[in-house]
């Protein structure tokens, strides 16, 4: 049996300015073409969410590989994932400081490791016994997140609210996440998911976020859905929401409802804020957020899709 190939992803949902917009759709375009391409090809889902989210970590936009947020200490520390819905083989890497594209030691650990996740100077050793090279962090700052930083430290200097780790509706609007995230459909029916991530801005060297941990910013599964989440990861984790989400779905809601429910869910149980992609294994999808914005792009034989989204 074929089906037709579906590919949905997030370039981050938060209160994203109109001068960045085109640069988001850009690098979302960009991913599409990458993914769907491999897919229309013939490619495995899993393929095609590795290509789409590795473009998204080379572009300076994203909070993801090069030009990733910062740590308190100035360095880029990121984390990924990647799940094979068909079979549920993944891997993970978190707090790596030296791969320029952390999907890619994400794929190797899910294609060549018996264990599922690794970090810091354990995961780049396995990324570079694996053919991949190490880089210089510094390699990966960009002065854009270098002022980025030292902003944020000013105004935390200045005793003004934390706008990284507070769930208030006002430092909502000043928050950035700029995480990315894909999920497929290939033309054999199966499903993958991938979410890659330098994390929250100003964020204590060595914290992990919900992006690459399973089932909190990304899951799939041929049973269930394929998932993944952008935004303030402390809360996501705390709910296990992209779990949670794919639940949903086998209880029978559809995309739409169960990523409305979750980005529901997450603000009434702990005022969490973010946004949702969702692709069932009937192909199809379902997006929500509660930040002022959420860029995504969508293809399918129809053609792509992309837009960044307005709430309210
Ligand atoms: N969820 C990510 C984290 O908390 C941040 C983001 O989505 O931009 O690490």
């Amino acid at each position: 049996m074929s089906f037709q190939p579906v590919l949905l992803i997030h370039g981050g949902a938060w209160a994203m300015p109109e001068a960045e917009i085109a640069a988001h759709e850009r690098g979302i375009a960009n991913a599409l073409a990458a993914g769907y391409g491999l897919l229309e090809r013939g490619a495995s889902a899993v393929d095609a969410v590795e290509a789409a989210v590795a473009v998204m970590e080379d572009d300076e936009t994203f909070d993801a590989g090069r030009g990733s947020f910062l740590t308190q200490d100035g360095r880029v520390q990121m984390d990924a994932l990647l799940m094979d819905g068909s079979n549920l083989r993944t891997g993970g890497v978190a707090c790596v400081e030296r791969l320029r594209n952390p999907i890619k030691a994400a794929r190797l650990v899910l294609d060549e490791s018996p264990h599922v996740y690794f970090v810091g100077a354990g995961a780049e050793r396995f990324a570079r016994q694996h053919g991949m090279a190490l880089c210089d962090n510094m390699e990966l700052v960009i002065p854009r997140e270098q002022e980025r930083l030292f902003k944020a430290q000013a105004a935390e200097l200045a005793g003004l609210p934390d706008e990284t780790f507070s769930g208030s509706l006002s430092a909502e609007k000043l928050a950035s996440h700029d995480t990315v995230g894909v999920v497929a459909m290939d033309s054999t029916g199966n499903i993958a998911a991938g979410t890659s991530t330098g994390g929250t801005l100003n964020k204590a060297p060595g914290r992990v976020g919900d992006s690459s941990l399973i089932g909190c910013g990304c899951y799939a599964d041929n049973l269930s859905a394929a998932v993944s989440l952008t935004g303030w990861g402390e809360p996501i984790m705390k709910l296990v929401l992209g779990k949670w989400a794919v639940d949903k779905v086998a209880a029978g809601a559809s995309p739409a409802e169960a990523a409305q429910a979750a980005i529901d869910y997450l603000y009434e149980r702990l005022g969490g804020h973010g946004g949702i992609i969702l692709l069932g294994p009937d192909g199809r999808v379902g997006l929500a957020h509660n930040t002022p914005r959420m860029a995504w792009g969508l293809q399918t034989p129809a053609g792509p899709q992309l837009g960044v989204t307005r709430n309210g």
